[in-house]
């Protein structure tokens, strides 16, 4: 078999490549890996083979079953991460034995083929990080998964606009951290960003995307402007309804803050400006 050369991605190809291999992943009847691998070659510029491996790695991650061929330590640590955002924490355990058995592949040479042993060791550190960081990403994914469940109830109501800014309102004063609504247990803040989700279309607030789930309802985070661990609430002024792409940007880019009050936030993004409303 000849080798491709493996392609130095950048972070939005690897976005890209997540999503289609996603796609592929739950939907094997409408697209292939070959289809897929061709989609993100033809749009987004990744080579085929290296997209046909991006797909393939994925599959295997979600399935718990070896891989030969190496990703980049950015694309596993993006892999990883959002197949426990998406299919949660025992997908993630699935994850990190497709990828232990990747390593120990790796790291065992071939004497009949002549391949040769290589340490892995950005590997590894993400395989440990991952594994002892569980809680960080349980928390996030767990929370992720109740507000959609807050949401998906939400939606069928009706709700008018002034109700559901009044009990956000309200929750805010609240200092419970657990509530109760119709017999169901919610974290108070898992409720509050629902609520806003809700209020805000469930689409992101800098490019308009939602993302669409199989069962009809949209995948949208929120964002905190004033972060958590610095105090910062689940209110209308402190939180923005945010793509995943944009989520990251805004979480990990260069941002700029030009304007804030409690109607409105503006700033500066990688350069790109936005006005985004908090009502
Ligand atoms: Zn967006």
């Amino acid at each position: 078999m000849t080798k491709t050369p493996q392609q130095k991605l950048t972070e939005d190809q690897t976005h890209k490549a997540y999503l289609i291999a996603k796609y592929v992943y739950e939907n094997p009847k409408t697209k292939t890996i070959a289809q897929g691998a061709k989609e993100l070659s033809s749009e987004h510029k990744v080579n085929f083979g290296t997209a046909k491996i991006l797909i393939r790695v994925l599959q295997d991650l979600l399935s718990g079953l070896e891989f030969t061929r190496a990703l980049n330590e950015y694309t596993m640590r993006y892999y990883l991460q959002n197949i426990t955002l998406d299919y949660g924490l025992s997908a993630r355990d699935r994850a990190l034995m497709a990828l232990m058995k990747h390593i120990i592949y790796r790291e065992t040479g071939n004497k009949l083929t002549g391949r040769k042993p290589v340490k892995q060791i950005a590997m590894r550190l993400a395989y440990e990080e991952f594994l002892s960081d569980g809680d960080k990403y349980k928390g996030l994914a767990e929370d992720q998964i109740e507000q959609e469940k807050i949401l998906k109830n939400l939606v069928n109501k009706n709700l008018i606009n002034k109700s559901i800014k009044d009990e956000i309102r309200r929750m805010n004063g609240d200092e419970t951290e657990i509530i109760t609504i119709t017999l169901s247990l919610y974290k108070r803040e898992n409720r509050a960003v629902a609520l806003i989700k809700l209020l805000r279309g469930a689409k992101c607030q800098m490019c308009g995307t939602g993302i669409l789930k199989q069962d009809d309802s949209y995948y949208i985070e929120a964002a905190h402007i004033t972060p958590k661990y610095m105090g910062g609430k689940e209110t209308l002024e402190n939180i923005i309804i945010l793509c995943p792409n944009h989520h990251k940007e805004f979480d990990l880019g260069a941002c700029k803050i030009t304007h804030r009050d409690t109607k409105s936030i503006a700033f500066t993004l990688n350069g790109q400006h936005y006005n985004l409303s908090l009502d």
